[in-house]
This record gives C-alpha cells, sequence and structure tokens, in this order.
C-alpha cells in the first residue's frame, strides 16, 4: 500500500506546473500570476483632487474663517476629464471636482462644504494646509515598480489594480484543461427516469464543480462499462485536455471499464492507505495526465480534496495547497481502520474565546453518504495508527470552508 502523502506526492508531480499564457484580464480571476507585473503608468497618473471644491493657494485663504470668509475670482472650472493643465494666477481659485487634475500653482483644495459654491466668485470659509485634499502622483504606485509580484493570487482587488496601471493582458498559468469521465452502466442523467438497478449520476457534476472552482475547466463525459467505448470516446479527444479524471471501474470487480481499458497503456493502479479511496490509479495516456478515482462519491470527493485538489492547485501556480488545518475536540468517539489515514466528514464549530473548537462527525465511515457530506463544513484526520478515539480527544481537522 502506497502512504497518503507519497501518493499525493505523485499526483503532484504528474500535473506538474501549467505553461504560462497571457489571458484577458477579464479571464484572469482566481488565476495565478506567473510573470511580475510593473505599472505602467503611476497611480495616481497626475497629481488630482480628492474633493469636491476649490483649487487654491493656501497663503491665500490663510486668513479664512466662517466669521470672515475670503473671497476669490474663479477663473476656470476643472471637471474630472479635463485634460489640458491650467495655470492658476495668485488670489484666485478655479472650482474643481474630485479626480480632476490640480491646477499649477494650487497647493491644496477646500471642500464645496466650506464655501458658499459661487462660480463667478467664492467666498472660502476656512483656511487650508498646504497639501490637503490633494491625491499626489504616485502616491500608490509608481511608474516602472512591480504593482503585484509573480504568484500573486488575482482577487477582485488585483484585477481592479492591474487595470488601474494600464494593463489589459495578464500573464497566468493557464487553467488546466479537465477531461471528467463517469463509468458504470447503471447510471443515470436526471431527468431521465430510473429504471430498477440503475442509479442517478453524481460523480461528474460533482467533480466538474470542484474543478471549475478553482479556476480550470471541465467538460463531462459519460462511459458504459465496455473498454472499446471507453477507448474510443476519449482517445481521440486527448490533445484538447491536460488532464484526464475518471471515476469508478477501478475496484476488485468483473467489468472494471477504467482498469481494463489503461491497464495497458501506462497507468498503474495501486491500494492507497487512505480510507475512504483506497483504489487509485494514474499514470500518462498519450502522454495526458490521468487520475483514476474509485466510484463511490464520498470517496470520489475525498481523493478530490487528498490528491487532486493540492496537484490541480501546484499546476495552476499556487503556493498555498493546503486546507487550513485546526485542532478540535470531538463530540463523539470514532473507529478507524488500522494502517489507513481515515477523513471522516464532520462538522466544526468555535465558541469565542476557547483556545481549542469542537468538531462532531456527520454520518458514517460509508462511502456512499452523500447526504452527510452535504452538511459537513469539515474533514476529520484519523491517522494510521489510530483505531478508536473516544470522546473528547483532540484531532486535527482540515477546513473546508472559508469562513
Ligand atoms: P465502481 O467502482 O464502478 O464499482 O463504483 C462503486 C460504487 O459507486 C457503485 O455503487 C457505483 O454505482 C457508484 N458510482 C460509480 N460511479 C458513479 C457516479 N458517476 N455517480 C454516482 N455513483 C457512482
Ligand atoms: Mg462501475
Amino acid at each position: 500500500m502506497i502512504s497518503v502523502d507519497d501518493y499525493r506526492a505523485t499526483i503532484i508531480d504528474l500535473l506538474g506546473t501549467a505553461a504560462r499564457a497571457s489571458l484577458p484580464l477579464a479571464g484572469c480571476a482566481g488565476l495565478v500570476l506567473a510573470e511580475d507585473l510593473r505599472a505602467g503608468v503611476s497611480l495616481p497618473p497626475f497629481d488630482n483632487s480628492a474633493m469636491d471644491g476649490y483649487a487654491v493657494r493656501s497663503v491665500d485663504v490663510a486668513e479664512a474663517s466662517p466669521a470672515a470668509p475670503v473671497e476669490l475670482p474663479v477663473a476656470e472650472d476643472i471637471p474630472a476629464g479635463r485634460t489640458d493643465v491650467t495655470e492658476l494666477l495668485p488670489g484666485t481659485a478655479h472650482r474643481i471636482m474630485t479626480g480632476a487634475p490640480m491646477p499649477h500653482g494650487a497647493d491644496s483644495v477646500v471642500m464645496v462644504e466650506h464655501t458658499d459654491r459661487g462660480t463667478e466668485r467664492v467666498r472660502i470659509e476656512r483656511a487650508t494646509a498646504p497639501g490637503a485634499h490633494v491625491r499626489r502622483t504616485g502616491e500608490d504606485v509608481k511608474q516602472g515598480t512591480i504593482a503585484l509580484p509573480t504568484g500573486t493570487v488575482l482577487g477582485p482587488a488585483q484585477i481592479g489594480l492591474a487595470s488601474a496601471v494600464g494593463a489589459d493582458r495578464l500573464t497566468v498559468r493557464r487553467p488546466p484543461r479537465v477531461l471528467v469521465v463517469s463509468t458504470g452502466s447503471e447510471l443515470v442523467v436526471p431527468p431521465r427516469k430510473l429504471r430498477h438497478g440503475q442509479i442517478y449520476e453524481s460523480n461528474s457534476v460533482m467533480l466538474a464543480s470542484a474543478i471549475r472552482e478553482l479556476g480550470c475547466s471541465a467538460e463531462v463525459m459519460m462511459s458504459v462499462d465496455d473498454v472499446a467505448a471507453f477507448r474510443s470516446a476519449i482517445e481521440p479527444r486527448l490533445g484538447e485536455f491536460d488532464l484526464v479524471v475518471t471515476s469508478g471501474g477501478v475496484s476488485a470487480g468483473a467489468y472494471e471499464v477504467v482498469k481494463d481499458a489503461l491497464g495497458g497503456l501506462g497507468v498503474g493502479f495501486a491500494k492507497v492507505a487512505i480510507q475512504p479511496g483506497g483504489p487509485q490509479g494514474n499514470g500518462r495516456w498519450n502522454g495526458v495526465p490521468v487520475v483514476t478515482l474509485p466510484g463511490n462519491p464520498v470517496s470520489v470527493l475525498v481523493s478530490f480534496e487528498v490528491f487532486l485538489r493540492p496537484a490541480l492547485l501546484t499546476s495552476l501556480g499556487h503556493t498555498t495547497v493546503d486546507r487550513r488545518r485546526v485542532r478540535a475536540r470531538l463530540t463523539e468517539g470514532l473507529k478507524s481502520p488500522q494502517g489507513r489515514r481515515q477523513f471522516r466528514r464532520g462538522f466544526y464549530w468555535h465558541t469565542e474565546g476557547e483556545v481549542t473548537g469542537e468538531v462532531g462527525p456527520r454520518g458514517g465511515p460509508g462511502s456512499h453518504l452523500l447526504a452527510a457530506f452535504t452538511q459537513a463544513n469539515c474533514l476529520i484526520v484519523l491517522p494510521e495508527d489510530v483505531t478508536e478515539v473516544p470522546e473528547g480527544t483532540e484531532v486535527d481537522v482540515l477546513l473546508l470552508t472559508h469562513d
């Protein structure tokens, strides 16, 4: 049997790191920057007003107060978007809007609220300090400096900054294109009617959504348990994908289509010391990485969490590829098979002021109990050498949610 950690490393190696690609900004959300982004312009690109008001020389309004306003002629009107450079003569004011370029000669802005809002002449009721309400060129980012370093995860703020410094495309790790193949002659896709002996398919939609959540693309395909049909449906299309993930057809029974179809083609099958999800396979089919998962839905999702998720995140260029791990006290005792690392679905919570959280199992160890998984927010990790953990034991928990 292969250890969980060794198998995880094997799958990470198999997927490797995706190539760089230049993508339009709109398609970069959630991806990882693969090259430093240098600012094409400073931010702000020019000195501009932080307020709607009047650009002035602070010396001209030094004596202004509500009781004794200073009155100045308004020589210019500067809305945001005005592209010429105005010149403020001593003893005058320019009406200016937020984001509009500061006139030469002005050193500060009086908020409109501290004036009579005049358009020909303005009565100013407050003094200003030099620099007041002026946003300086480059105070956020200086032109030519690194605005976003390699490895940055592109969330909304990062995408916004990239555009603000003039980028319309970014060099990222190209998201893997994944083909998800479900196998099993018993599978029916809703809304078709079930006959006795048939079940509704769930693995492919589940895997595809897990894969897409990471920023990869996923296409879904169904296969019956027939070696020739399996090969001929996938082989001609291998070139379109960076990874093929199958579910089912790898255990010890007859009609193990994945094992039978790929066994001779460079895909190896092994038992991993994990519960659920022991029967695993991986390799390359015509050069394209293939990962074969077991069939039971809970095994599929646990295998995804433990092996595929870190591998896909590594491929995408992420450096944080593991779920957050915390310690929690078990609210009930659990049993675990000797020699396997068990991942139980659990619900974790943390009372304010407490050092350790608490965790309760959701559903039993059965790998078909998908409904229990929907009530879980974590996986409880029971190590290989542990067979019994009494209530109250502190255990490791992997948090599946961000909150
Ligand atoms: P297998 O390894 O193919 O024998 O599948 C193990 C169990 O998982 C069987 O009960 C299958 O019916 C079930 N199973 C396999 N593939 C799927 C799927 N795509 N959706 C839901 N259940 C599945
Ligand atoms: Mg099957």
